[in-house]
């Protein structure tokens, strides 16, 4: 359950059989269960929250971080640049935390992703379970190594050398499917296009960066938030075009 104050602070409930408390005040177990999506609960000090089931996102936003995940905005890029969808196998590098991997999981048909670390990993598959999500497979495999999977739709490296991963994303990829690679600096960006410069049947598409804004809207006073997000990462796609 979900429950969302007037200013638009969200509390996830796993367990209605206990009371919930927040800065609001309390509201009792048996209240809980009685609520219904879309109506209101009062707590004890008059402040209403209104119900709702939560959502992909609202989950999402509520998975355990190990390492840092990607954002959002930088996942949207990944999912529109390259069009996959329900019938999509995609392979994932490094897993972390599974952002990428679980995001993904919503919207294609499999994801399988790999991890060197096996306390990352675990994470990863708890977030799998939170997310309630069938379609993900955990690896622990350096994928450096090489990739099991063939015939794949989309290769995401998001680790220290994307570089090294190419061979194997290029051998793993059906002819038309694509590699995107997420990386803080601009030598892992040079070392990354290099490589798939000098790999016959791969082609670099674009490398950018995405810039998010969000705006303060309150009456008249509209302008852009103060704490902006900084840098994130460089995204580069590229794609298959031969074996
Ligand atoms: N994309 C993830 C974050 C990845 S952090 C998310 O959105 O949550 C990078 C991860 O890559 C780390 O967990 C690291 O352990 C892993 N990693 C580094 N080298 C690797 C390799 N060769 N094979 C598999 N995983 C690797």
């Amino acid at each position: 359950m979900l429950l969302v104050s007037l200013t638009g602070k969200t509390f996830y409930i796993k367990n209605t059989n206990q009371d919930f408390h927040s800065q609001y005040g309390y509201v009792k177990a048996d209240e809980l269960k009685k609520a219904r999506p879309g109506t209101k609960v009062s707590t004890n000090t008059g402040h209403e929250l209104i119900v709702l089931e939560p959502g992909f996102i609202d989950l999402y936003r509520r998975i355990r971080r190990a390492p840092q995940i990607i954002p959002l905005k930088d996942i949207g890029s990944i999912i529109t640049q390259t069009g996959i969808g329900k019938d999509s196998v995609v392979v994932d590098a490094g897993t972390g935390s599974g952002g990428l991997a679980l995001f993904l999981a919503n919207i294609v048909k499999k994801v399988i992703t790999y991890e060197i670390r096996d306390d990352f990993a675990s994470v990863a598959e708890e977030n799998v379970r939170f997310l309630n999500l069938k379609n993900v497979t955990v690896k622990r495999k350096d994928v450096y190594n090489g990739i099991d999977e063939k015939q794949t739709d989309l290769v995401t490296l998001d680790l220290a050398e994307p570089w090294k991963a190419v061979d194997a994303a290029h051998k793993s990829l059906k002819v038309g499917g694509f590699i995107v690679s997420y990386s803080p600096t601009t030598p892992q960006v040079s070392d990354f296009v290099e490589k798939v410069n000098s790999t016959e049947g791969l082609q670099h598409l674009s490398t950018a960066e995405i810039f998010e804004r969000e705006w303060e809207v309150d009456k008249r006073k509209i302008r852009p938030r103060s704490q902006a997000i900084g840098h994130s990462g460089f995204l580069s796609f590229a794609r298959k075009l031969a074996e």
